[in-house]
């Protein structure tokens, strides 16, 4: 039989396929749209695209096990060693990889409420206990982790910008929570948001683990990347870490179409551009819409938006069904303890504008 603290962890939740939807409830494939998920709604530069068909080419082999093209390419990019660099099945891996190396039973992470629902996962997944800080204004309160950070807390993760609520720390922030942090605990710093920063915003924290050894920048290659379907991320961290987390990888876990396709994305300045663009159009136009309805938002600093559909506890899940009835799939929040709230990924100006005109209706729901 599985250990208890196995047994007690609550399956991560993904959205549904849209084909999946479409088939439930009967609806027309071709005006569906998929707002759920804060995937890229450009889908893949034409540089990545290019790299896939050549890697597919000559799938005969195995990958790189140990990825030394792409962490080259990233060592430039950060100017760090490629021994700082831990390359994951999406960023989610680095995640588990850290939480693997460092928590045991006996031993806590320190993560926010309403943070992303891996860590919690990670952390069980290790016989791990959760030290849930709770949210101040729905933001990480670092305060609150200092306080909560104990003799057998190993691991911290933030999340910067969090999903799902969007939210922000400032560099200073962080760097004085750095500050204060026992060398001991390994802080996970999780910017898989980062590049939907406004440049007054952005900060390269890769830069601080020189001074930070504790620290772990993880990176996604799914958000801003267009990559989610391949699956790849990575860390950056002192050669110490990076060896303790290389210790517990597996040794292929990043294929060949990932790696050539990660490594072009780098490449491809231009379509990072254009994504970061579609975004902040796509992100004014659903916060403005929603200051025009009333509607209570939270400022979002990431690829998506929340926003209050209700009052009542049930008002998330109701709004979210009528949505989908009308073919626009977005996603639930109540699973993080938001239940009067959605979350809309942020898309291609049309599909921003069928939500915009499908929740008037849906609202109606509520009554
Ligand atoms: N961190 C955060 C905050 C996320 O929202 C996500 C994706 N939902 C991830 C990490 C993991 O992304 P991936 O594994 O696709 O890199």
């Amino acid at each position: 039989l599985a250990p208890q603290f196995i047994r007690a962890i609550a399956p991560y939740k993904a959205g549904k396929p849209v084909s999946d939807v479409v088939r439930e409830l009967g609806l027309n494939p071709e005006t569906v749209v998929k707002l759920a998920s804060n995937e890229n709604p450009l889908g893949l530069g034409s540089k990545a695209k290019a790299a896939i068909a050549q890697a597919a080419a000559d799938l005969g082999r195995y990958p790189d096990a140990n990825g030394f093209s792409l962490k080259a390419k990233l060592s430039t990019r950060h100017s760090v060693g490629a021994d700082q660099i831990t390359l994951g099945n999406g960023s989610n891996d680095v995640l588990e990889l850290a939480a693997k190396a460092f928590l045991t039973q006996g031993t806590n992470a320190v993560f926010s409420q309403y943070a992303f629902a891996v860590y919690p996962l990670a952390t069980q997944g290790c016989g791990a206990q959760s030290k849930v800080v709770p949210a101040a204004n729905l933001t990480h309160d670092l305060t609150g982790f200092l306080a909560a950070i104990d003799d057998n807390t190993r691991v911290v993760f933030i999340a910067n910008p969090n999903n799902p609520t969007g939210t922000f720390l400032a560099a200073d922030q962080i760097r004085a929570f750095l500050k204060q942090v026992p060398s001991r605990v390994l802080v996970v710093l999780d910017e898989a948001y980062n590049e939907f920063l406004k440049p007054e915003d952005q900060y390269d924290s890769t830069q601080w683990v020189a001074e930070f050894p504790n620290l772990l920048v993880s990176r996604s290659f799914s958000k801003a990347y267009g990559l989610a379907g391949l699956r790849v991320g990575y860390a950056v961290s002192s050669p110490e870490v990076a060896d303790l987390l290389n210790r517990v990888r597996q040794p292929f876990n990043v294929n060949s179409i990932a790696l050539a396709a990660a490594e072009a994305a780098l490449d491809d300045a231009e379509f990072l551009q254009l994504t970061y663009e579609t975004n902040q159009q796509g992100l004014n136009l659903l916060q403005s819409a929603f200051e025009r309805m009333g509607l209570p938002y939270v400022p979002s600093y990431g690829n998506f938006v929340l926003v209050k559909v209700g009052n009542s506890d049930d008002a998330g899940l109701k709004v979210f069904d009528a949505l989908q009835r009308l073919g626009v799939i977005v996603r639930p929040v109540n699973n993080y303890g938001l239940p009067q709230w959605l979350r809309i990924s942020i898309g291609l100006p049309a599909e921003n504008q069928r939500f915009l005109d499908a929740l008037p209706e849906a609202l109606k729901v509520l009554g």
